[in-house]
């Protein structure tokens, strides 16, 4: 089975929803490095997808190896450990840690990490030292116009920026990300939100680009109004059944993502919260 990893068996990577892995989000990253327009912080919002009405919970690592070892011991099908929230996992130290301890009790567990994509790139060392084999990044703009309506401040390279010039810097490291996690064997799935007024123009451009970089497959999925966006109004679902036709045409696509909380064990979709 485990030649069948991640594209069959790993519940966000396979549109097969036959002989899943279970998986659980550990939601130690309590800190990000940039503010999303939709996100509201006190959310559990995994793979910054977003979720609405959830209530955010955030454990040291000593507490989530703890709830990972007994969760397995009752979940002989769960294989996956995830840190997808509720901040951005690859700014915090407490994600290396509890991976780094899960790692020394049980080898045989995959690792899977969601990430803005801001410190992929540095950070990949690291992931290979954990033998973190997936990643999920946002990227919802190629446009550095775009992303300065999606992202409001970020924190690059120590400097705090805005605007055109953050936007660019942002997608450049979203790219170059991708591109070294691919050159040493790290998967990548690139989740896009649908932002009709920002992004609905630029979703092919999008998957071009993930697919010139390296990219495996894209995530499109609708925004869930909340924060400073909660008075745009999501994809209708024809829009968003365009817009992945529209990815389509360049990266293949996954199709069964629930936006699931950054707190949650199971197979998507079915989860019990931690
Ligand atoms: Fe929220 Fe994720 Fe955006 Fe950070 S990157 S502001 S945690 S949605
Ligand atoms: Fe992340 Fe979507 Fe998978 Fe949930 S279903 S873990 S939000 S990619």
């Amino acid at each position: 089975m485990e030649q069948l990893y991640p594209n069959v068996l790993h519940p966000c990577w396979s549109n097969s929803r036959h002989h899943l892995w279970e998986r659980i989000h550990l939601p130690v990253a309590g800190c990000c490095n940039t503010k999303c327009a939709f996100c509201d912080r006190n959310q559990a919002s995994s793979c910054h997808t977003h979720s609405p009405g959830a209530s955010r919970i955030l454990m040291n690592p000593e507490e989530a190896v703890g709830r990972f070892l007994e969760e397995i011991e009752k979940r002989p099908n769960l294989r996956i450990a995830a840190v997808s929230g509720p901040g951005e996992p690859l700014a915090n130290e407490t994600t290396f840690s509890t991976l780094h301890r899960i790692k020394s009790a049980r080898p045989d567990i995959h690792f899977c990490l969601s990430t803005n994509g801001i410190l992929l790139s540095e950070q990949i060392p690291r992931l290979l030292k954990l033998n973190v084999e997936t990643v999920s990044i946002s990227i919802s703009a190629i446009n550095p116009r775009s992303a300065a309506r999606i992202y409001e401040w970020a924190i690059l390279d120590g400097n705090l920026l805005q605007g055109f010039e953050m936007g660019k810097r942002i997608i450049q490291k979203q790219l170059e990300g991708i591109e070294r996690a691919n050159r040493v064997g790290i998967r990548v799935k690139a989740n896009t939100i649908l932002i009709p007024p920002i992004n609905r123009f630029e979703i092919g451009e999008i998957a071009r680009n993930l697919a010139r970089v390296g990219a495996s497959l894209q995530n499109i999925v609708p925004l869930v109004p909340n924060a400073n966006m909660k008075h745009i109004p999501p994809p209708s679902p024809a829009e968003l059944t365009s817009a992945r036709q529209t990815g389509s045409k360049y990266i293949k696509q996954f199709l069964h993502c629930h936006q699931c909380r950054s707190d949650v064990v199971g197979i998507p979709g079915q989860d019990t919260i931690l």
